[in-house]
């Protein structure tokens, strides 16, 4: 039995060097992460979109020791343009994000999604054989599964959502709402971050195509699907290691001794979703309700660059960049500047160095799948204070974060001093009660759950019991 995974972006990727050979660098995320070890150690294919050297098609990696098979997709301008930035970012993912006045749903853009869709399940059907397993990946890939069984009826196939799945009444915004729902229903398992999202997707099987549920399976075309919260993992041990290393512990005094003061951190892609105006606001409105503390707090915002090719990103920029020009402009002193600004993106241990430099991460999403940073910085901090936004789904795991609601400026204002103020051994057991929960359920631990179940044999309904 072997793995077919299948998703948008490539495990590695292709770079040249100064010599003119070709270097697989592995791709920076969780999904790369989780799931190159399993496939160095199951074998089998990867289904990826070969975003860079299209020319590459099927590669065996790692290049060092070929464990797996990497069929890289080649896309054209067009259909990266209306499958990629078109569909899946500029209809699916504001929807899902509750930004609906930000989708466009155009009809060209589905079909274009559709089709590129369908391109991935081909790719996927002609690497099985009967037994494997196929996993399937994201918001970009929603009809795959649909389309995969169609072509393979007795294949085990399951489907991880990673971003959130909203209230019935934004999903029905979306005119294609019964077809991603029948393509996702195409699977045996799809795993969500949080249990509300998996009742969300539930009531629109229920209300969109009338089907009768369960609390975590539904019944389609005489087949059990399974609905699971399952919220990824990090891998803890790795953070909480590179935290303590000697490397880290040296940039981390030198970004301490370069603010002379406290630290407020915010680390997230430039993205509408993740609340950075509203935070910088909130902090604006911090400085103004607590005047004895300009001069002794600093906001290090690191913005990483993110889908610049979609207008409303580049408008994005500008505002933020905007508003930092006007908050230092407005509450800088004696050489002190209110906020760093940032952009681009960390290497892992600069990354770690931060969170471990910071006396407050402030992670206040709009709304977010789940965030990654978050956990990151629990498992990495040494006494600092998680500020975390009830919107992100990681506040549902995350009790002992302190949860904030972004949209309230002053009251985000308050959290941040409330945090600044916390005393040592509160914080220091809220972090190791965050660390315990997360060296639990780590990101071996989700891969390996979810692939658990997804090869047990189908069970009876819930709702049918
Ligand atoms: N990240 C990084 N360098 C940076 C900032 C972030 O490698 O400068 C990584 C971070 O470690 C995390 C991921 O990017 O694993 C962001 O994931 P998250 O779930 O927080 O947000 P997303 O960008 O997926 O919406």
């Amino acid at each position: 039995m072997s793995l077919i995974v299948v998703s948008n972006r490539e495990p590695y990727s292709p770079r040249v060097l100064d010599g003119g050979q070709v270097a697989w660098l592995p791709s920076i995320g969780g999904l790369t992460s989780a799931l190159d070890p399993v496939m160095q150690r199951m074998g089998g294919s990867w289904i990826a979109w070969g975003e860079q050297f299209p020319g590459v098609g099927r590669v065996q990696l790692p290049v060092t020791n070929p464990r797996y098979t990497v069929e890289r997709l080649v896309l054209s301008s067009e259909e990266v343009d209306a499958y990629y930035y078109g569909f899946s970012n500029r209809a699916l993912w504001p929807m899902c994000h509750y930004f609906i006045e930000r989708a466009r749903y155009l009809q060209s853009n589905w079909e274009a999604y559709r089709d590129v869709n369908e391109r991935f399940a081909d790719a996927a059907a002609r690497q099985y054989h009967p037994g494997d397993l196929i996993w399937v990946h994201d918001y970009q890939l929603a009809l795959v599964p649909g389309q995969l069984r169609e072509r393979l009826p007795d294949a085990r196939i399951g489907m991880f959502w990673h971003i959130p799945w909203p209230a019935q009444d934004v999903f029905r915004t979306l005119p294609w709402d019964a077809q991603i729902l029948k393509g996702m229903l195409g699977a045996d398992l799809i795993g969500m971050h949080t249990p509300s999202y998996v009742r969300h997707f539930l009531s629109a099987c229920e209300s969109v195509l009338g089907l009768e549920v369960g609390r975590n399976t539904v019944v389609w075309e005489g087949r059990t699907v399974q609905v699971q919260s399952r919220p990824i993992g990090i891998e803890t041990a790795t953070f909480e290691e590179l935290a303590a290393s000697p490397e880290v512990e040296t940039l981390s005094s030198r970004i301490r001794q370069g603010l002379q003061t406290m630290m407020l951190l915010g680390v997230d892609r430039l993205d509408y979703t993740k609340g950075i105006p509203e935070r910088l606001e909130a902090f604006d409105a911090f400085l103004d309700a607590y005047p004895d503390l300009r001069g002794r707090v600093t906001l290090v915002q690191i913005a990483v660059p993110s889908r610049e090719e979609v207008e409303s990103y580049a408008q994005l920029r500008s505002q933020v960049e905007g508003l930092v020009g006007r908050i230092n402009g407005k509450h800088a002193q004696n050489g002190w500047t209110p906020i760093h600004y940032v952009y681009r993106g960390l290497s892992r241990e600069e990354l770690v160095a931060h969170y471990r430099a910071a006396d407050v991460m402030l992670v206040t999403p709009l709304r977010d799948g789940l965030n990654l940073v978050a956990k990151e910085f629990a498992a990495s901090s040494r006494d600092g204070v998680l500020l975390l936004s009830r919107f992100a789904g990681a506040a549902s795991e995350l009790p002992e974060a302190l949860h904030v609601n972004p949209y309230d400026h002053d009251g985000l204002a308050q959290a941040i001093h409330a945090a600044l103020h916390l005393p040592l051994d509160e914080k220091q057991l809220r972090l190791k009660q965050l660390r315990e929960r997360l060296e639990h359920d780590d990101l071996g631990r989700w891969t390996e759950a979810f692939l658990h179940e997804l090869s047990l044999p189908d069970t009876l309904p819930d709702a049918l019991l």
